[in-house]
């Protein structure tokens, strides 16, 4: 992926949590600590303080140096989860990438990833976290998706875990009370999710 194409998307990623940081801490003061937005926001500020070191590296091992950074700044539950996310892609794709990967491939490595996010979290889909974004977010991308569409199943999976009821991480203490919020890990994830496929989109990011 050209190097101009890699700087958007983590410009895309920082700027799409930076701008919504607040509306994230607030989500998780209703069925959590209040400090989702904060731990993101820490977490992708991290990386994109790395950008230049970043986008000079092939796919793979900017996505597994980016997750570190994620696993070391976010703190919380989600930040093992969100680098383990990336740290696992960039290990499904890798070594070998001297072209964008096709979407056969990003299809194969993203499941290595959400599998890999699901035994880090001992979690599945349907439990209100960030998977019940990224499951449908691989399915979308598996049967051909656009990329605007794409975006579109990420923020309604998200806004689908209002009526679920917690039972992964703080929002699961408050049993049946965590029903009737969007969860902050799931937004968050929609929110990146969208900010990837708007880049993805832009014919100015074609390599
Ligand atoms: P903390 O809960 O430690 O304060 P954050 O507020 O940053 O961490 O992140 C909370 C989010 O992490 C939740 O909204 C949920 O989406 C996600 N999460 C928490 N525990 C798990 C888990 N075991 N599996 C998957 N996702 C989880
Ligand atoms: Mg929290």
């Amino acid at each position: 992926m050209a190097r101009l194409a890699q700087a958007a998307l983590i410009e895309a990623a920082a700027a799409a949590v930076a701008a919504h940081a607040e509306e994230l801490s607030e989500l998780d003061r209703a069925i959590g600590d209040g400090d989702h937005g904060l731990n993101m926001q820490r977490g992708l500020d991290a990386v994109r303080a790395k950008q230049s070191t970043l986008v000079a590296l092939p796919l793979p091992q900017l996505l597994r140096q980016a997750g570190m950074e994620l696993v070391l700044k976010v703190g919380g539950a989600s930040g093992p989860l969100y680098g383990t996310l990336l740290m696992a892609l960039g290990q499904a794709l890798g070594p070998a990438l001297d072209a964008p990967p096709d979407r056969a491939h990003l299809t194969a490595a993203l499941r290595q990833a959400v599998d890999a996010v699901k035994a880090r979290g001992r979690s599945d889909a349907g439990q209100k976290t960030l998977l019940d974004v990224l499951d449908p977010v691989h399915a979308a991308l598996a049967r051909g998706a656009t990329a605007a569409e794409i975006r579109a199943v990420a923020l309604e999976a998200a806004e689908a875990t209002k009526p679920l009821r917690a039972q992964r991480g703080r929002a699961s203490f408050l049993g049946e009370r965590s029903i009737g919020h969007v969860d902050p890990g799931a937004r968050s994830c929609a929110l990146l999710v969208a900010a990837v496929a708007d880049v993805l989109e832009a014919p100015e990011s074609a390599p």
